[in-house]
């Protein structure tokens, strides 16, 4: 059986239409097959490798810390030196209110904590969350995600959920003293990159201080630099009370965290002790890689240079046929008019070399979402391959 078959067969499927690419190496912005094929990638793993695949200080900080040891101990209980290393250079970057990490293993189970913290620190049960927004796949991220199409199947889902839609400002009024948080995308990502308007943010955390309700802001896909800010909440000037992290944070490696002041966190031990538990979150491994990577995107020529990649990418990628772009650092949606020629599209730059992809809640936008790494030069030869398959459309 040939290594594409395994994969049908072996492995568990979730799309009639996977793109079937055959990794056998990573390197920067490219992916090898086993075929001598060469592929830039364009979306990183879905925002994982902002610092590049593969980027040696990274892997030597994973090196390092495989040969001193790998897990311990379920969360909570041993001292790791990397894990302290890395909450510390995290949480450097981050306000005062957000300095105690909880560390877990994905972006799902970073909502999950989160959201159990709010509720058990305000003592109330329901969550305000919006249309169209992405929190995770698991039972309580799925329930507080906006994406109808995606939950039908699996109801019931967690009660108490209410549905406000983003960008409009009267709808606000639906969080009340009930409302034990509020989760929200800074920037919407699956919903396409949806930005917020009219200082939507600054209101929604003016409502939030009202009415006694936490904010937590879901940078899991918006977080480690993909936007051009280290966290997206800098662009807009608002500090949640929870941050919830993943994809980016392990520098390639599994690692979420969701954050908060310290009278918040405490909270989850005790009443009942262990709020919160995870096995592997934390991994000493995915803290060193995470640490790394961290210095890597801070690096001022990666970090300053976000933005200025993002406009070229937006300049060159003007077309006829593209409906619209939006876009905020290296966090990109090219919309066309149909699903059906961003499906054709993404599978048609595959043959051409470069990687992009569709948006869970939006497939008529083309995302693209390359690593922070790219060179100008990169984006230009990117941009003027998917330029051509734009004009076949
Ligand atoms: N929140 C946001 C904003 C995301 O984009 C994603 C993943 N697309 C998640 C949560 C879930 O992360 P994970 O797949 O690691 O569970």
């Amino acid at each position: 059986m040939n290594s594409r078959d395994v994969f049908l067969k072996y492995l568990a499927q979730t799309s009639t239409d996977p793109l079937l690419i055959e990794v056998e190496k990573s390197d920067g912005i490219y992916l090898y097959g086993p075929d001598g094929n060469k592929y830039m990638d364009l979306i990183s793993g879905i925002a994982v490798t902002n610092a590049g695949h593969r980027h040696p200080k990274v892997i030597q900080a994973i090196k390092d810390q495989v040969d001193r040891h790998l897990h311990v101990m379920a969360y909570g209980e041993f001292i790791q030196e990397p894990v302290n290393r890395f909450a510390v250079n995290l949480t450097s970057h981050l306000p005062e209110n957000l300095k105690s990490v909880y560390f877990v293993n994905s972006g799902t189970e970073a909502n999950e904590g989160a959201v159990k913290l709010a509720k058990r620190y305000t003592g109330r049960s329901e969550i305000v969350s919006f249309y169209h927004s992405y929190h995770g796949n698991t039972h309580g991220s799925l329930s507080i995600s906006g994406n109808e199409e995606k939950k039908y199947a699996f109801r019931p889902l967690l009660p108490g959920i209410r549905f406000i839609h983003f960008n409009q400002d009267k709808e606000l009024s639906d969080i009340s003293r009930k409302t034990a948080c509020v989760i929200v995308e800074p920037v919407q990502g699956d919903a396409g990159v949806i930005l917020p308007e009219n200082n939507f943010l600054k209101k929604l955390r003016k409502r939030c201080d009202d009415t006694g309700t936490l904010l937590i802001f879901d940078e899991v896909q918006t977080g480690f630099g993909r936007t051009g800010k280290l966290f997206a909440f800098e662009h807009f000037s608002v500090i949640p009370d929870i941050i919830t992290l993943a994809k980016g944070l392990g520098g390639g490696l599994p690692l979420g965290a969701f954050i908060s002041g310290y009278e918040i966190m405490q909270k989850l031990s005790h009443d009942p002790m262990l709020g919160h538990i995870t096995t592997f979150g934390g991994n000493p491994v995915c803290c060193a890689a995470g640490n790394a990577a961290l210095e890597v995107i801070t690096e001022p020529e990666i970090l300053n240079n976000i933005e200025a990649k993002g406009e070229l990418f937006k300049k060159l990628l003007q077309n006829d046929k593209v409906v619209a772009i939006r876009q905020i650092g290296l966090m990109m949606a090219v919309e066309f008019k149909s699903e059906e020629i961003v499906q054709r599209i993404v599978h048609r730059c595959v043959e051409e070399g470069v990687i992009t992809f569709y948006f869970l809640s939006n497939r008529r936008s083309l995302r693209i979402a390359p690593p922070l790494t790219i060179t100008f030069d990169e984006i230009k030869i990117a941009c003027s391959i998917i330029q051509e398959v734009f004009d076949e459309m």
